[in-house]
């Protein structure tokens, strides 16, 4: 991506979610980053971090992206405990990010899932 490259991108729906313009239930806000949970949930938490920068994917994910990155892993273990995730090592969660068609991605704006609670899953 260059750095001319918009940080919003109309169609993207993520990008509505971020405007309000497309409802979601609210897990934490910043001027970097949203935090919502995940419409479909797979785990009894399961919510989405996304950056407020339309980044598509970790594919365009580099040095100049490092402290918003870090902001971001840093949010997670808080974000875990307060959603009510149970405390590692028995509890824990886990953390992941599709990219590209072959890693399973289906939304084109970067996000973390962040999914834990006890077990058995729908999914994952
Ligand atoms: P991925 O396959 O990693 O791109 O995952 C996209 C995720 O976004 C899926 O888990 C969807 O359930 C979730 N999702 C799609 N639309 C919405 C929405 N409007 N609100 C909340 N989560 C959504
Ligand atoms: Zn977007």
């Amino acid at each position: 991506m260059s750095e001319h490259a918009p940080s919003h991108d109309a169609n993207c729906i993520f990008c509505k979610i971020i405007a309000k313009q497309i409802p979601s239930k609210a897990v934490y806000e910043d001027e970097q980053v949203y935090a919502f949970h995940d419409i479909h949930p797979w785990a009894p938490v399961h919510f989405l971090l996304i950056p407020k920068a339309h980044i598509p994917s970790m594919a365009q994910v580099g040095p100049e992206h490092a402290a918003l990155m870090g902001h971001m892993m840093a949010l997670v273990p808080k974000l875990a405990m307060e959603q009510g995730c149970n405390p590692y090592p028995d509890g824990g969660y886990r953390l992941v990010t599709n990219t590209g068609a072959e890693g399973g991605q289906e939304v084109h704006h970067l996000h973390f899932h962040v999914m834990g609670g006890p077990r058995p899953w729908l999914r994952g």
